[in-house]
């Protein structure tokens, strides 16, 4: 009977063309489908637009077999539903208001090829999954934006943790991960949580995206000049689809009209927040996918999912609090390969800004000290000389790059190509920067960076001149020679040599705020006399 199985079943490859039109798998497309047809549990680590879809949409399809995809995007659901129907595949939604009792039972009884979930019911079908199994056998279990499961990370979703109740109550289904966002230790967690086998296969692509280039600015006021090149764009009459990131409702508003206001860009720019009703902001979504609006100046509530091929340019004006949110968010650019811009816009005050957001999430010590984390990455993105797309690929996979220079393109590596990198030993001054935050015991870096240029504000309190009064050196007065914003770069390029650390203090009934530490390869450091070679461009050359 085996053997007769095989021969009804069409090839992968076949599926493939007949359903799709495409002649030939991506990388690692064939072998995820392989492997879930052999019946073995999966985790996939694809950037976004490396086609992650097809890795559980096609094994259903040799096998004849229901499949239930677990998504915590409702409208990229539908869309995947909306595309499956055109191509006349079978499959629903179990989430939408207006569905009937029909096709909610149709879809348990086996009679869609896709059955789409969200996570929240998911976690309350399992007597209905068991059900399914018994009477059609399912395919597979996808779950996809996998990363969700990660409790202290950017997309958190409690209902993915209750997920493994599913692979406990269906051991002989494949469960396949999917997810583009992942550090190694967001996938261990991953498999941990939803207790995919212990020979889980494993996929991890590279993160590199060469159509993209990256490069990072400090913001400038007035607002408009940080969307220089959107302007000259708008003026031409020569806009592409762009979307920028604010951390705040309030950024969307105002950007939105202040950009609103120019040539070439009334009635082109809208923004989206959550504080908006919800047809308001399908309306702008909408108007977005159809290239109505050009520019959609948004909150991270805009844009989980959109399949949107051609956005040219994504800014960020303020960093996210983690590198793994900024380039999810950037990685929203381009997604039908051709050229496109990524551009993040930061200031000193964004950490302080996140550290607000982040105090009043959910999440336990440990949540919070990961979270700390991806604000040590992120300023280390920011404050980098290196190239862009190195820092990131190597933060996600270490080890994996393999290149010498991007070949996307980013303003660190054009800056290097005109000779605007130098190297310098900086170890005095690190040790001047290491020794003042650790007498200072966790202020924020602003005050740190006042105390060694020798401020006499009335924000200094005497007893932290007194702290650094001695110190084999006097610390109070020590770095007039460079400005805040050098301070503050070495700060950051310590932070990404893990010299020093960044951390969230919230008090129950205040503010959280953002100060930093010293880390102990910082004070081995401090107490040492190595040296430190850097690679200094922009204004930590001057
Ligand atoms: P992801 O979910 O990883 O972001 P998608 O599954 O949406 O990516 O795929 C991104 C795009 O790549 C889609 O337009 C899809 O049709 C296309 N694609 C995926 N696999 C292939 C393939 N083997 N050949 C050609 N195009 C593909």
């Amino acid at each position: 009977t085996h053997a007769m199985k095989q021969a009804q079943q069409e090839a992968p490859l076949e599926v493939l063309r007949r359903h799709w039109g495409f002649s030939a798998f991506r990388q690692p497309q064939q072998e995820v489908v392989d492997a879930v047809l052999a019946g073995q549990d999966a985790l996939v680590v694809m950037a976004t637009g490396g086609g992650k879809s097809l890795c559980y949409q096609v094994p259903p399809l040799v096998l004849r077999k229901p499949a239930v995809v677990i998504s915590p995007l409702i409208s990229l659901m539908e869309d995947q539903v909306m595309a499956l129907n055109a191509k006349g595949i079978p499959a629903c939604f179990l989430g939408s208001a207006q569905l009937s009792q029909q096709v909610k039972d149709d879809a348990w009884r086996g009679k869609y090829q896709f059955v789409y979930i969200t996570p929240e019911l998911a976690s309350t079908a399992v007597f209905k999954l068991k059900e399914l199994q018994k009477t059609a056998g399912l395919a597979l279990i996808a779950v996809d934006e996998a990363h969700c499961i990660a409790e202290w990370g950017h997309d958190f979703r409690q209902e993915y943790r209750h997920l493994y109740r599913l692979r406990e109550a269906l051991p002989d289904v494949p469960f396949l991960a999917l997810t583009a966002t992942a550090t190694p230790k967001v996938r261990d967690d991953i498999a941990a949580n939803l207790r995919l086998k212990p020979h889980a296969r494993k996929w991890v692509m590279s993160f590199e995206r060469p159509n993209l280039h990256f490069s990072v600015q400090r913001k400038q006021s007035p607002l408009a000049h940080n969307f220089r090149p959107l302007l000259d764009a708008a003026a031409r009459n020569d806009l592409e689809p762009t979307i920028i990131y604010t951390l705040t409702k309030r950024e969307t508003l105002e950007i939105a009209a202040e950009l609103g206001s120019k040539p070439g860009l009334k009635g082109r720019v809208a923004a989206y927040n959550g504080d908006m009703s919800v047809p308001e902001r399908r309306r702008v979504h909408q108007a977005f996918m159809n290239d109505d609006l050009m520019v959609v100046v948004a909150t991270v509530a805009f844009g989980m999912g959109i399949d949107k091929g051609n956005v040219r340019t994504v800014y960020h004006y303020g960093a996210q609090a983690s590198l793994e949110a900024y380039y999810q968010q950037a990685g929203r650019a381009g997604r039908d390969g051709v050229r496109s811009t990524c551009v993040l816009l930061w200031s000193a005050a964004d950490a302080a800004k996140n550290a607000v957001i982040k105090s009043n999430d959910y999440g336990s010590a440990e949540a919070a000290s990961q979270r700390d984390a991806g604000t040590d990455a992120i300023t280390a993105y920011i404050h980098t000389p290196g190239c862009r797309h190195r820092s990131m690929v190597e933060y996600f996979a270490p080890g994996a790059w393999q290149g010498v220079r991007c070949s996307g393109g980013c303003d660190n590596c054009e800056a290097a190509a005109k000779g605007g990198v130098a190297e310098r030993d900086l170890a005095a001054e690190a040790r001047l920067l290491l020794a003042t935050v650790q007498r200072l015991r966790e202020m924020g870096l602003g005050t740190t960076v006042n105390v060694l240029r020798g401020s006499r504000s009335q924000k200094m309190k005497p007893w932290m001149l007194e702290m650094t009064a001695h110190h084999g050196t006097k610390l109070h007065g020590a770095g007039m020679q460079f400005n805040d914003a050098w301070w503050k770069g070495l700060a950051g390029m310590l932070t990404g040599c893990n010299l020093l650390s960044n951390k969230t203090v919230s008090h129950p009934g205040q503010r959280a705020y953002q100060v930093v530490t010293i880390t102990d390869a910082g004070a081995a450091f401090l107490r040492g006399s190595d040296p430190l070679v850097l690679q200094l461009s922009g204004e930590l050359l001057a």
